[in-house]
């Protein structure tokens, strides 16, 4: 997409209110609806404007859409065997080159996901060999002999008369075996990464053992994406299949709703409530509500005031005293003087948010109650999360994988978290771990904790070279590693990022006191994780995913640079501005981990929220809940995140269960273990991957689900040209389905002009507030039209004089 003009690689990838409208209007058109748009009784805006508007649109309609191609994807007759009858060349080609951007796309992110062996087999922890220690309990069903029943009833008792002991009771640590050194060796590559080298000889050669995409190579493919989600026809083409596929869901759903219901009948024992959930999304360090934490400070206060908790300003403290200085009793704190709920304060200010972790806005108090490394070790902290994670187990459906922070400002810090985690016992079969890294090198440069990023990369991952190497260099490190799934990238999105380079300098070299961009960090983390993940792979070793919190806030480029790098995202609200990357994350089914209600105190409101949308295209979505302690008001956060959304969007039992089953799909739990929750087959595709009876999907769904997706995918590959590996098939086989989204190729010429005009003179701005609240103005509705017949007159001749260069050549 290189060879497209200047305007086109600048032009946003956003898809905005106007561009819906007017396919909308132009598709009623078609269609013979009525337009939604213009019914009197919508917004605010004067009379007098809507009917200009009407006017000129009406006469746009007339002018530009009539003489130039011959529409037929809406107004065709339909011949008995779907092939359509149309056959214009320059829209044919137009179609072809765009499935096969989408396909190169897909393409380029495939070849992230090996080179970083974030597939699912590559992952030695799915193999059947993969020893889960301590074990899961025993599956209840089918019933063991009696003894077993007794000696498994004991153990239940023992649980309940005290819960909070019995998390990670079955733990010893002297039962793993901790594995011995291995021959590679590792270092910094002159690319600023680490890299694995078989022996000391290819080391001082430079001859790395696995090969990692390079940062040039990553800001090539970034861009390319880019270019392709920011075309227009692409765009407007993405939207169409993506409204196609709305189309279709609409239709199964009239059709098929109550077959379905009566398949989730039929099915004896299983419903929302026993089938397996979850959560994908939520940081540890607010894993509990506040009346939980409320009611562990008062119980602290009570029965051991005098614990010395925290050195401060030479000075021991016990907690009593930390208390009189605060000039609090116990008597004296609520939920509202804690003051740790996000209300309505916190929306769009994420730096009002990060306070509210600050139990009665005093960091005091989150360091010595919701820190893993101060003072007293992270004590406090421990006990709260076992009382949390009893509870867990004792509903025994739902499952968390909490996020635990790294933060790169020291060597130290994964030693002593996994110190945390494994003195402290906290295993737990309803657990795995993440680990987040927030993005604040600006922040540990600016107290000089780092001189450059580079340091961070060292904190970062040197530890986890070494005990890959030589797991008993750090045996706690070992240890945890096996619970922890991945790794995140966390920070508020919506900072701005300035581009004050060209090309982007090596870590080592980045020592100016402002923060890299997100893709540079995702870069980073990216390519670290490649390396060691091929080293742990060939070791035997689990390896761990990239699940980065992204599309929250900010730019195109973070969704886009995960597309490329992760193997799933959190949040993704922002994809529904940008139709080309959301259609792209339907064809690759990345996971994302949805959270309306945290996104209603932040970034968006409830009923906006496209989550359900997003869910009936068929984005591969799960419910998760970010922030239990700032968000939630009861002691099953995830269930009541499940509640609001079904309350709210009229979610059917059916669509509850599926996406608890997406949630089992995407978390990073064991093979062996997900085979029990959710079906031995499930990672086949379609109805032969569904077990009814443990998920409490109807087959129905499932496969209409895969035969949707199966479609798409297909017309990606028909498409793509012979000698890029696709079918490459004639005119004359194309079927009207294939056609969906040609009507956005070929808008008016008027149009086209006018978007031009626009851009140069008001630049389109990113920013939410501009966009979907307001209403359009009839200029507004014009700005960033889609091309029209002349542009794809265009495209084409200059892809032809590209490919005459490129063969003179
Ligand atoms: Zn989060």
């Amino acid at each position: 997409m290189s060879e497209l003009g200047n305007e086109e690689s600048q032009e946003t990838p956003f898809f905005k209110y106007h561009h819906l409208k007017a396919i909308q209007d132009h598709d009623s058109k078609y269609l013979g609806q009525a337009s939604v748009a213009k019914s009197p009784s919508q917004g605010g805006s004067t009379k007098r404007d809507t009917l200009f508007f009407e006017e000129e649109e009406q006469e746009l309609i007339t002018q530009d859409r009539l003489p130039a191609i011959p529409l037929s994807a809406a107004v065709d007759d339909t011949p008995a065997n779907m092939k359509t009858a149309y056959k214009d060349e320059a829209i044919t080609a137009e179609l072809r080159e765009l499935y096969n951007t989408f396909q190169k796309c897909l393409d380029l992110r495939e070849k992230y996901m090996m080179k970083s062996k974030q597939r699912f087999e590559d992952n030695p922890k799915n193999r059947d060999s993969w020893e889960i220690y301590p074990p899961p309990p025993p599956p209840s069903w089918p019933l063991p002999p009696p003894e077993e029943i007794a000696s498994r009833k004991k153990k239940e008792k023992e649980r309940e008369a005290d819960p909070i002991a019995a998390v990670g009771i079955d733990f010893h640590r002297e039962h793993i075996k901790i594995p011995g050194e291995h021959p590679y060796t590792f270092g910094v590559g002159t690319d600023g990464f680490y890299h694995v080298f078989k022996s000391e000889e290819d080391k001082a050669n430079r001859e790395p053992a696995y090969i990692v995409p390079q940062c040039k190579e990553f800001y090539d493919d970034l861009d390319y994406i880019l270019t392709a989600v920011s075309d227009g026809p692409a765009k407007s083409f993405a939207f169409r299949r993506l409204r196609y596929l709305d189309s279709k869901w609409q239709m199964y759903i009239l059709l098929n709703e109550f077959e379905e219901i009566a398949d989730s009948k039929r099915v004896p024992h299983r419903d929302f409530y026993n089938v397996r959930k979850v959560d994908t999304h939520v940081h540890h360090s607010s894993c509990m509500n506040q009346k939980h934490l409320l009611r562990f400070i008062k119980s602290k206060m009570k029965k051991s005031p005098r614990d010395v908790v925290i050195y401060r300003d030479n000075d021991h403290l016990t907690l009593a005293a930390v208390f009189k200085s605060l000039n609090l009793t116990a008597y004296d704190l609520s939920i509202d003087t804690l003051d740790m709920h996000a209300h309505k304060d916190s929306f769009h200010r994420f730096d009002k948010f990060n306070l509210k972790y600050n139990p009665i806005g005093e960091s005091r108090l989150r360091e010595i109650f919701m820190k893993t490394d101060n003072y007293i070790d992270g004590r406090y902290l421990a006990e709260i999360t076992k009382e949390v994670v009893s509870d867990l187990e004792s509903s025994k459906y739902q499952m968390c994988e909490y996020r635990v922070s790294i933060y790169g400002r020291s060597i130290n810090e994964w030693d002593k978290l996994a110190k945390w985690v494994v003195n402290n016992k906290l295993f737990s079969p309803n657990v795995r771990w993440l680990v987040q890294v927030p993005r604040l090198y600006n922040v540990y440069k600016s107290t000089g904790l780092v001189d450059n990023f580079g340091d961070i990369i060292k904190n970062l991952f040197e530890p986890l070279f070494e005990v890959t190497k030589n797991p008993e260099s750090h045996p706690e490190l070992y240890i945890f590693l096996l619970r922890v799934v991945g790794f995140d990238s966390v920070d508020d999105e919506s900072k701005v990022e300035r581009r004050s380079y060209r090309e982007f300098p090596l870590p080592r070299d980045w020592n100016t006191a402002s923060n890299p961009p997100y893709s540079y960090y995702l870069y980073y983390i990216y390519s670290n994780l490649a390396s060691l993940n091929s080293w742990r792979e060939e070791r035997g070793f689990n390896t761990f995913v990239l699940r980065p919190h992204c599309g929250e806030a900010g730019d195109t480029d973070h969704l886009a640079a995960a597309f490329l790098t992760s193997q799933g995202i959190s949040h993704g609200i922002l994809l529904r501005k940008v139709p080309a990357l959301q259609y792209l994350f339907y064809l690759a089914q990345i996971g994302i981990a949805m959270s309306p209600l945290s996104n209603n105190a932040l970034f968006l409101t409830y009923e906006r929220n496209p989550l359900p949308q997003f869910f009936q295209r068929g984005l591969n979505i799960s419910i998760s809940t970010d922030d239990p302690l700032q968000f939630h008001f009861t002691r099953e956060p995830l269930i009541e995140e499940y509640s609001v959304a079904a309350q709210i969007w009229k979610l059917s039992a059916t669509d509850m269960c599926e996406l608890a089953r997406n949630s089992v799909l995407q978390c990073g739990w064991e093979d062996k273990i997900k085979r029990h929750w959710i079906g031995a087959n499930y990672n086949k595709s379609g109805v032969d991957g569904n077990d009814m009876s443990k998920t409490n999907v109807p087959n129905i769904r499932i496969d209409y689900r895969y035969e949707t997706l199966l479609e798409e995918l297909n017309a990606l590959r028909r498409y793509a040209p012979k000698d890029q590996g696709g079918d490459g098939v004639a005119l004359e086989d194309m079927t009207q389905r294939d056609m969906v989204g040609v009507a956005g190729l070929t808008e008016g010429p008027r149009l086209q002009q006018n978007m031009i005009h626009t851009i140069q003179h008001e630049p389109a701005s990113h920013n939410e507030s501009n966009t979907f609240e307001q209403q359009p103005h009839w200029h507004d509705s014009r700005r960033d039209s889609f091309p029209g017949v002349a542009v794809v007159a265009e495209r084409a001749r200059q892809r032809r004089l590209s490919q005459i260069s490129a063969n003179s050549k």
